[in-house]
């Protein structure tokens, strides 16, 4: 039998405990058709770099919810992963190149691939030990890679199948492109920032000669791509002019004036430039009107050859020659400061242009369909629910999505192109030849998926789809999808499209979101303000278990959690009171046992002493509440609740009650503490698995071998409560004895009666009285009040009493002033201070009297000393009330 430390040491407790787990093999779950499975497919994290505090609270909440599953016996499956993240990685693996003064063309795609894999294999295994760390309990033995054969045989098996159903093509779109990367982007990889920018109004001549057109745009060098001017066909300013046609200053284009209903005549000047290759709006207008797309831009953004003189020109430089040369012209009519959103790429911040390109896309119409109809049917659940709402919003306008990515990390799309006969091929399996005319010479498409397209088949793919496994048909539809809710249409609304897609059933029943995590003062942790909180940090300060209470405790989903220091060493302190609170009760488990007695653990139903009932009855009520609040994942209230039960009714009353018994009768007071405390840790394990181990391995030990069925908390059950062991009239007398002891304390300490005196005191109630009485040798001590008489309300006379008087729910508690002060001192002191008040009052009355002071200050002072008066004579009319006690 190991001794329990005195101070809590986590470092050594959490590797250890760890390692037990993974040897013993407790987080690999079994295929047991007799067993319910749950399972989680962890949100694989990037294989960028480092976890950061987020990834923690993910880690966190997943591992809460599978060791609670575990608990309840149920197939517990956490599946751990890690996304190659296309264009996240590409950049800094590009930018890693760029310091050492090389870019990746100059490597060349197959030898830039091979160091992004490189980069990918050292950061998999840091990802994986940090996640160690934080005590994620994953089955690390079906740990899964987005690149690996797997899933992307998935990915291909994925794209064919849409492919020939006609829901994968490839067209001329209008698409979002970002000239750093030098890819196209899907909308939501942009980020909108409110600028200030200008808004030029240009006039375009008409072509007989007669006068001009103004039109006002942002970017006036896309006047370059203009097809059209278009204006409302209702417009009366502009009637005559539909029709007619204008030219483009410089570049002499000749282009029509047209009417289209979707043109706002209350905008800007009513007159509309039509840019189709470089706008969406005007790309739309293009296709409803027939009207030509000229692309004027190199990928790089510089202007193309359809920019005749300033071709070869940076889009900005050439911005500022375009208005340069309208102005000269006399064609700028004015320039006017506008804000406006303006989108950057999410990855490396450059602006982004929209562009027509030649893409892949996602027909999503026919597949958001079906994923609306789960959630609204009900069979897919968002927690909190509020955000059904901007799901379904969000499925409702969803557009095409553009899947092809001009990166070389990543899946590689499935198409080949032949070269003789100029048919597409798409195939699972790379072909040897051409299915059309048997040609060996075909070229495979050079773009890679967008990572998300991966991640969509995260739950399926993982699990062996398109493969008929046995995980598939046992761990399929998986149970929760955790994840923040800054990725549900990124990510969560895709795995239920391409879930019910691919495996015609839904991919998870519900979907948990949760919040940020921002600092101390609500604000977004950033590099910039140095407000980051890095988890390997804040564990080697306070320790996992400190870091995960911390950042889960008292939180809701979808809300955000406010982290800093304070919370941190709450945790901390928590984990410390438990180790205390332990290595208390096993101390005196090992004096006990040293004297001979065996102990078992508790078995009565029913124990006689009331504080007896009142702690399994409170702890009986905990157990159903938190049962209750799990189930409706409010896990930040279930923990709340235990932290307070453990330490202010456990902790704070019943181990101290339990002190003045264990010198007499030590069996029946252990048998209780030890029950309560192996429930408590139990129910506490999914929250602070290593510091719940630890000490559950150290009950284990002291009580017979047959006590516990299992070897590790890990599989102990989660308990479920007992009805029956709820106490009311315990609850009820118990809680009158706490209030008593605190107000005497409370009265003890307000009149600074030294801690080691005994204070008398009366107690008097009614139907409570006689079960107060059997508690008095605990109020006693607890309040240190002796001689402590308790009484019935009848036997009170008050005329006698000269004392301190404190009124309760259920009774009143009579300290006698002789008992708790000395009565000539304390009348000295009331005295003095009534002498000082009444001089302040006077003081402020005659400033109140004086006329030139009332005319001349402001009424608010006046106010103010007319308040303060009143509050001095109420102070004094007390402090005399207490004087007249003592005499
Ligand atoms: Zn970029
Ligand atoms: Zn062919």
């Amino acid at each position: 039998m190991s001794e329990i430390a005195k101070a809590y040491d986590w470092g050594t407790i959490e590797q250890k405990w760890y390692r037990f787990w993974l040897d013993g093999g407790y987080f690999t779950p079994s295929i047991d058709h007799e067993k319910k499975s749950f399972t989680i497919i962890m949100p694989p994290p990037n294989v960028t770099g480092e976890l950061h505090v987020g990834h923690a609270l993910t880690a966190a909440l997943e591992d809460i919810m599978i060791r609670w599953h575990r608990m309840k016996g149920e197939s517990a499956l956490w599946l751990p992963g890690v996304d190659h993240a296309g264009i996240a990685t590409q950049v800094v693996v590009e930018q890693k190149l760029a310091s050492e003064g090389m870019d990746r063309h100059t490597l060349g795609r197959e030898k830039f691939v091979e160091r992004v894999w490189e980069w990918a294999r050292k950061s998999r295994k840091s990802i994986t030990y940090q996640h160690q760390r934080l005590g994620a309990s994953c089955d690390w033995t079906r740990e899964c890679f987005t690149l690996d054969e797997g899933p992307s045989k998935a990915v291909r098996t994925a794209f064919v199948r849409l492919y020939n159903k006609g829901l994968i093509y490839r067209g001329e779109r209008i698409i979002t492109w970002c000239p750093r990367c030098q890819t196209a982007l899907s909308d939501l990889e942009v980020q909108h920032k409110d600028i200030t920018g200008k808004l030029y109004y240009m006039r375009y001549p008409m072509a007989d000669g007669k006068g001009f057109v103004t039109v006002a745009t942002t970017r006036p060098e896309t006047y370059l791509g203009d097809t059209a001017v278009a204006v409302n066909p209702h417009d009366v300013r502009f009637k005559h002019l539909i029709g007619k046609a204008v030219v483009l200053p410089v570049i002499e284009r000749k282009i029509p004036v047209i009417a289209d209903s979707a043109i706002d005549a209350e905008f800007g000047t009513g007159a509309v430039k039509v840019t189709p290759a470089h706008d969406p709006v005007d790309f739309e207008i293009s296709e409803r009107q027939g009207l030509p797309v000229i692309n004027i831009l190199n990928n790089d953004a510089t202007i193309n050859e359809n920019g005749g003189p300033y071709a070869g020109c940076d889009r900005f430089a050439c911005r500022e020659k375009i208005v340069a040369d309208f102005e000269k012209s006399g064609l700028l009519e004015k320039i006017e400061s506008h804000s406006h959103a303006v989108g950057h790429c999410d990855r490396c911040r450059t602006i982004i242009e929209p562009q027509v390109s030649k893409q892949w896309f996602v027909s999503t119409k026919p597949l958001a369909e079906k994923a609306i109809e789960v959630v609204v049917g009900g069979r897919i659940a968002l927690v909190p629910e509020r955000f059904t709402k901007v799901y379904l919003n969000w499925m409702e306008n969803i557009r095409d999505w553009c899947i092809s990515r001009q990166l070389w990390w990543g899946h590689r799309i499935p198409v080949w192109y032949c070269q003789q006969c100029n048919e597409t091929i798409a195939s699972v399996d790379e072909p040897s030849k051409c299915v059309h005319c048997a040609a060996d010479k075909l070229i495979q498409d050079s773009d890679v998926l967008d990572t998300w397209f991966s991640s969509a088949l995260w739950p399926h793919s993982t699990l062996g789809w398109p493969d008929d496994t046995d995980d598939f048909r046992y761990f399929y539809p998986t149970s929760v999808m955790e994840t923040g809710y800054d990725i549900l249409f990124f990510w969560v609304a895709r795995m239920i499209m391409m879930g019910l897609e691919d495996t015609d059933d839904i991919p998870f029943h519900t979907v948990y979101l949760h919040g940020l995590i921002r600092d101390e003062k609500g604000e977004k942790m950033s590099k910039m303000r140095g407000n980051v909180i890095n988890p390997t940090d804040a564990i080697e300060k306070y320790g996992t278990d400190a870091l995960r209470f911390a950042i889960t405790t008292g939180t809701a989903p979808g809300n955000d959690v406010n982290l800093g220091q304070h919370r941190l060493e709450a945790g901390r302190n928590f984990a410390n009171k438990i180790w205390n609170a332990a290595r208390f009760i096993l101390q005196s488990l090992d004096t006990e046992s040293a004297k001979g007695s065996s102990l078992r653990l508790l078995t009565v139903d029913c124990p006689e002493l009331v504080e007896d009932r009142w702690i399994l009855s409170r702890l009986n009520r905990l157990i159903i509440d938190v049962n209750k609040q799990m189930n409706e994942y409010q896990f930040g209230e279930a923990e709340r609740q235990l932290h307070d039960f453990f330490w202010g009714e456990f902790c704070d009353w019943y181990i101290e009650i339990a002190k003045i018994r264990l010198a007499e009768s030590a069996i029946s007071v252990l048998t209780i503490l030890i029950y309560v405390l192996e429930t408590t840790l139990r129910l506490l394990h999914p929250f602070m698995p290593f510091i719940t181990e630890e000490l559950w391995q150290g009950i284990a030990q002291r009580l017979p071998p047959e006590t516990f069925s299992s070897k590790s908390i890990v599989i102990a059950p989660y308990p479920t409560g007992n009805r029956n062991l709820i106490d009311d009239e315990a609850e009820r007398v118990m809680e009158t004895v706490i209030e008593l002891v605190r107000s005497i304390r409370n009265a003890r300490a307000e009149y600074k009666v030294a801690p080691a005196k005994w204070i008398e005191a009366h107690v008097y109630a009614d139907t409570v009285s006689s079960a107060i009485a059997a508690q008095s040798q605990v109020i006693e001590v607890l309040a240190k009040a002796r001689p402590l008489k308790v009484l019935s309300r009848r036997q009170r006379n008050v005329q006698d009493e000269k004392a301190l008087v404190l009124v309760l729910k259920e009774a009143e508690v009579i300290l006698p002033w002789a008992g708790m002060v000395d009565v000539g001192i304390e009348r000295k002191r009331l005295e003095k201070e009534i002498a000082a008040i009444q001089g302040e009052a006077e003081r402020l009355e005659n400033r109140l009297k004086d006329k030139l002071f009332i005319s001349r200050a402001p009424s608010a002072v006046v106010e103010k000393e007319r308040v303060k008066l009143e509050t001095f004579k109420d102070k004094l009319q007390r402090l005399q009330q207490e004087l007249i006690q003592l005499s």
